[in-house]
C-alpha cells in the first residue's frame, strides 16, 4: 500500500500514550467515560468481553482488564512527538507508527463520507497508542490483550508491538495491510456502536451462531468496506486520496490476517483441538468471507451478519 507523500497527516486523531515519551502534559487519558459506564451497569461486562478480544480469541480471564494494573496514572506521552514525526504522507510510507495513523486517518474520512450518504453523522473516535497496562474506560487494560474497541470511551487501543505476535504468534504473513486490517476491524466496533448494534447484541453467549460471532464478522466485513474505498476515499486535508495504491498482495495480506486470527486456528495452535461452542470471533473461512463481502460489494447493506 502506498500514501501520497504529499498528503497532510491528522496526528490530532491519535493520541500516544506509550512510555519513554515526555512526561507531562495534559490528563485527558483513560476512565473519561465512567458515568455512561455507571449507567448501563453491569452490562457493561459483558460488552467489553464481547468486542475488547478484537482478533484474538483469547478468553475474558486472559484480558488482564480489571486487572492489578499498578499504574494507572494517565500518561499523555508524545502527542507532540507524534505529529512532529508523523506530518505527511511521505512519513507514512516510512514509519510504522505513521502509517497507522494515516490508517485511521483514511478509516475514519470513509466512515464521514459513508454516514453522511446515509444522511446520519460519523462521529470521530480517538486512536489511543499504548505499551503498558492503562486504564481505559473498559477498566485496566493490558498490551497483552491486543488491540481492542472500548465503548465506554469510545476509543480504539492499539499496541503497536501487537503486529509482532500477529505474525510470530498467530502465523500471519503480517504487512502494512495486515495492520490494516486490524485497525479497520477496530473502527468496525466503533460504527456498530454508532448504530447501536454493538449494545442490542449482547447476549454473552459464544459459538457459531452467538451474537458475538456476529458481531465480529461484521467488523471484519466493515473492515472490507473500508478496503475496497481506501485508494478513493478523499483526505480532507488536501481534497485528494490519502492511499494511492492498494495491491492484490496486500488484500493477500488483509485477508491473511483475518484468516489468522479466526477462532478455529487459534483453538488448534493453543489447545490442539477446535472447539465452535467457544468461538466467540468465527472462523478463519469465515472472517476471510465476511471481509470479502463487504471488499467485493462495496455494500454496508450487505454486512448483515444478523441476518
Ligand atoms: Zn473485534
Amino acid at each position: 500500500m502506498q500514501f501520497d507523500d504529499n498528503a497532510e497527516l491528522d496526528t490530532s486523531q491519535v493520541q500516544d500514550q506509550r512510555g519513554g515519551g515526555s512526561p507531562g502534559g495534559g490528563s485527558s487519558g483513560g476512565g473519561g467515560g465512567a458515568p455512561s459506564g455507571k449507567m448501563i451497569g453491569g452490562g457493561i461486562v459483558g460488552l467489553i468481553v464481547l468486542v475488547i478480544g478484537l482478533v484474538l480469541g483469547i478468553s475474558p480471564n486472559q484480558m488482564g482488564l480489571t486487572g492489578n494494573s499498578t499504574d494507572t496514572s494517565p500518561r499523555t506521552g508524545t502527542a507532540g512527538g507524534l505529529a512532529q514525526s508523523c506530518a505527511t504522507g511521505r512519513d507514512a510510507n516510512t514509519q510504522e507508527q505513521c502509517r497507522i495513523v494515516a490508517v485511521v486517518n483514511s478509516v475514519q474520512a470513509y466512515w464521514t463520507n459513508e454516514f453522511r450518504q446515509r444522511g446520519g453523522t460519523y462521529q470521530a473516535a480517538p486512536t489511543v497508542f499504548f505499551d503498558r497496562p492503562l486504564r481505559t474506560g473498559c477498566g485496566n487494560a493490558d498490551p497483552r490483550t491486543g488491540p481492542f474497541y472500548c465503548p465506554v470511551d469510545r476509543k480504539v487501543y492499539i499496541d503497536l508491538n501487537f503486529f509482532t505476535p500477529l505474525q510470530t504468534q498467530f502465523g500471519a504473513e503480517g504487512g502494512p495491510f495486515a495492520e490494516s486490517y486490524v485497525v479497520a476491524h477496530e473502527y468496525g466496533h466503533h460504527v456498530q456502536n454508532l448504530m447501536g448494534t454493538l449494545r442490542a447484541a449482547q447476549d454473552g453467549r459464544t459459538g457459531v451462531t452467538s451474537k458475538s460471532v456476529r458481531v465480529e464478522l461484521q467488523a471484519d466485513c466493515y473492515a472490507g468496506l473500508w478496503s475496497k474505498n481506501a485508494t478513493m476515499t478523499i483526505n480532507p486535508a488536501t481534497g485528494s486520496p490519502l492511499i494511492t495504491a492498494v495491491t492484490p498482495d496486500d488484500i493477500a495480506r488483509g485477508l491473511d490476517a483475518a484468516a489468522a486470527v479466526g477462532d478455529d486456528a487459534i483453538q488448534s495452535r493453543a489447545q490442539g483441538r477446535v472447539t465452535p461452542d467457544n468461538w466467540t470471533h468465527g472462523s478463519s473461512f469465515q472472517r476471510q468471507q465476511w471481509f470479502t463481502t463487504g471488499l467485493q460489494t462495496g455494500d454496508m447493506a450487505r454486512c448483515d451478519t444478523f441476518g
